[in-house]
């Protein structure tokens, strides 16, 4: 698939057209940022591997019924993907307390919740992601109660499958955040899965196995990163 002109540039992927209209090039960048973009800085390698994690995971999703963007991986850093009209929403899974959760309700970080809880942000960068219930969502334009149900739904279904995944190698999947598109009237799952919008945290050591290890400037990022990768290729998920 050729790639075409640059449809746009965000903080870790660039978006490029390709000869089919219904399908676009995602390319993932080593760039890293964090806090709203005010921390910047590049981890080696890091958009190689995004790109083979986020394609395993999306292909696994895939076998269990849950419909996503992925097309297929072309190379090292590009993924096609379907073309979908992205909804300005971050949805947040989390299953156990960690960063700004654990901030905003004064709890230690690592507590086990009786519940998952699903949050709603607004994406928009120059706001900071703020936090937004269905009001917003639907006040504001940015979706309908049925299209923030099915998002609901699906997100759960979601973290049933991933959760597992993780679990199977080694991985406490603690919180993380999706993406999800319109084509027509149906809503898919879309953006990217990976330890930078995932916590991933070693069952055995309790090792941080994602970004914060890059936001918490503890160092091998890389090696965190290639350690998801290792687990999830030699559990022959594909
Ligand atoms: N997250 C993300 N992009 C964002 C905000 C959050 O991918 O813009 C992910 C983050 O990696 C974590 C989860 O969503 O897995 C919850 O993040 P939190 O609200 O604790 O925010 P942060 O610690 O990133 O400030």
């Amino acid at each position: 698939m050729k790639q075409g002109a640059q449809i746009s540039e965000g903080k870790a992927k660039i978006l490029y057209e390709t000869e089919d209209k219904s399908l676009i090039l995602q390319y993932f960048k080593d760039d890293a940022t964090a806090f709203d973009g005010k921390k910047k800085g590049s981890i080696k390698d890091k958009g190689i591997l995004n790109n083979s994690i986020s394609s395993l995971i999306f292909q696994l999703l895939e076998k269990e019924g849950i419909k996503t963007h992925f097309v297929e991986k072309v190379s090292d850093r590009e993924m096609l993907i379907k073309r979908v009209d992205i909804i300005p929403i971050e949805v947040v899974v989390r299953n156990i307390t960690a960063g700004s959760l654990a901030k905003r309700m004064g709890v230690e970080e690592g507590r086990v919740m009786t519940e998952t809880i699903i949050e709603l942000y607004y994406k928009d960068d120059a706001l900071g992601d703020p936090m937004i219930n269905d009001y917003h969502v639907r006040a504001f334009g940015l979706g309908t109660q049925k299209e923030i149900d099915i998002c609901r739904e699906k997100a759960l279904k979601v973290n049933k499958i991933m959760t597992a995944l993780f679990d199977d190698v080694g991985l406490t999947l603690v919180d993380y955040k999706l993406e999800f598109g319109r084509i027509g009237s149906e809503i898919i799952l879309a953006d990217e899965i990976s330890p930078d919008n995932c916590r991933l945290w070693d069952k055995v050591s309790g090792e941080k196995m994602d970004k914060d290890r890059f936001r918490r400037g503890l160092g091998n990022i890389e090696e965190a990163y290639q350690e998801v990768l290792k687990r999830l290729s030699e559990k022959g998920i594909k």
